[in-house]
């Protein structure tokens, strides 16, 4: 190893950021409004009260604030896991025989066993100022919601969780470790809800979507007195959130004198790529600085490569917003993949406006090469990463590889979102030689977008 750079780099707590910093601020073309489902007219803050908590709206909205403080009792909170440790790959590098440094920032150091947690708790935090007393929420692999039930139970709210049925029977562990946590959980589509009961009419033997899993919480938390619906990706407020993972990462890499070339992230809904990358996006929307920012999507649910710019539904069943973003339209519900967290037919509103404008370039892998690119990290590096997560170790990878055939040294750093200790019949299944590759034709993907909403602004 090299002396000069540790394996691993730490802040101090008194290091922890003190807000959050909002990217949208320093973006000269914002990304465009939501738009309520019913009128199809920009949202505003008391629309959005119905189902959002009141503060977390605000923050939604919020376009001109570039730092938002954040609670001490969050803050408190972040001590309990945080900061998390930029690690330099030293073992993956020799492994690949490449003259670039990689790095990692690594957000599984906690029981949700990802980043999910940074937001769980902010959510958390501010449904419990407003006086509420449930909380409902999707969840797919699983991660969220056991966030958002550790921040629950924290704090002391009932927290309801629509988990997508094909993860509730690949991880029955992952609904004990909610529950574990005070939390009720129920796969989805279920027969508890109006719009449960219509898809599972509609597509007998389903095995859910997160698009379906959010139309039943958000229908939950209407209906239940006293509750708000709260979501982990995709909306501004998580990205936000989120955004504590790139100023720890900006503030490692200051204190070792390094400059990144290329930051890589997973990308389902996008609140971890745009954490990871969103201050060093501001260096370069500012004129200040220039990286490459790179996107990776499962080839099976290919929301920025080959998805639409257009106005969507971000649920089957169209109770919330919409937003203009890629997707693939609300009603693709794509192939079973291992990668839970990246089954979302839609995209972060705001990574969607960058990809546009071209600032960050997408790339879609398919599941084995991911699960190849994962073994082979588990090998070198020693933990066992998530297959989300190793959507971009994959382009970590691919990237250390085409600087060992140009012979550049460049710094790659990506964002390792999280552990895969619940994913093990996916491993066993790739380490088996079972695990194939499923990519919508063309004709799945414009079977999806055919049903895109109208909208004339
Ligand atoms: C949820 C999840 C993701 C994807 O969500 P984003 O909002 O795109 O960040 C990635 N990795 C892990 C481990 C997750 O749990």
């Amino acid at each position: 190893m090299n002396a000069e750079i540790p394996y691993k780099t730490y802040l101090t707590e008194a290091e922890l950021p003190t807000a959050w910093y909002n990217v949208r601020a320093d973006m000269k073309k914002k990304p465009a409004p939501m738009l309520d489902p019913r009128t199809l007219k920009p949202c505003s803050q008391q629309d959005l009260e119905r189902v959002f908590c009141r503060e977390c709206v605000r923050q939604e909205l919020d376009e001109t604030s570039q730092f938002i403080p954040i609670p001490g009792a969050v803050r408190d909170f972040y001590k309990m896991y945080r900061p998390s440790p930029l690690v330099r790959a030293y073992f993956l590098e020799r492994a690949l025989g490449t003259p670039a440094k990689i790095y990692y920032k690594f957000e599984g150091n906690n029981t949700s066993g990802s980043h999910k947690l940074n937001s769980a708790i902010a959510q958390a935090y501010y449904a419990k100022e407003q006086g509420l007393t449930d909380v409902t929420t999707e969840t797919g692999a699983g991660q969220w919601g056991t966030a958002l039930s550790m921040g629950s139970a924290f704090f002391g709210l009932k927290c309801h969780v629509y988990m997508v049925k094909c993860s509730y029977e690949q991880k029955p562990f992952r609904r004990d470790v909610m529950r574990t946590y005070g939390a009720d959980v129920t796969p989805s589509p279920s027969m508890t809800t109006e719009i449960g009961k219509r898809i599972n009419e509609e597509h007998p033997g389903t095995t859910g979507s997160l698009g379906c899993a959010i139309s039943e919480a958000v229908e939950r938390a209407i209906t239940l007195p006293n509750a708000r619906y709260l979501l982990g990706s995709v909306l501004n407020q998580v990205c936000l959130h989120q955004s504590v993972i790139g100023l720890e990462t900006q503030a490692a890499f200051r204190k070792l004198g390094v400059k990144p070339d290329v930051l890589i992230g997973c990308a389902g809904g996008g609140s971890n790529l745009m954490g990871l990358i969103a201050p060093f996006m501001g260096e370069k929307l500012r004129g200040e600085n220039d990286y490459r920012f790179i996107a990776v999507e499962p080839a099976s649910c290919p929301s920025l490569t080959r998805g639409k710019y257009a106005y969507d539904f971000c649920d089957t069943g169209r109770v919330c917003p919409l937003q203009k973003m890629y997707t693939l339209g609300s009603d693709f519900i794509p192939s079973p993949s291992h990668a839970g967290g990246l089954r979302y037919h839609g995209m972060s509103a705001t990574l969607s406006e960058l990809y546009d404008q071209g600032l960050v370039e997408a790339r879609a892998v398919e599941q084995t090469s991911v699960f190849e690119a994962a073994v082979q990290f588990a090998r070198t590096e020693g933990t066992l990463p998530a297959p989300e997560s190793s959507h971009a170790i994959r382009v970590a990878i691919d990237e250390a590889l085409r600087c060992k055939a140009e012979g550049r040294s460049e710094t790659i750093v990506f964002g390792l979102t999280g552990t895969g200790y619940f994913d093990m019949v996916a491993y066993g299944r790739y380490i088996d030689g079972e695990m194939g590759d499923t990519i919508p034709t063309d004709e799945d993907i414009a079977a999806g977008l055919a049903h895109l909403p109208e909208v004339k602004l």
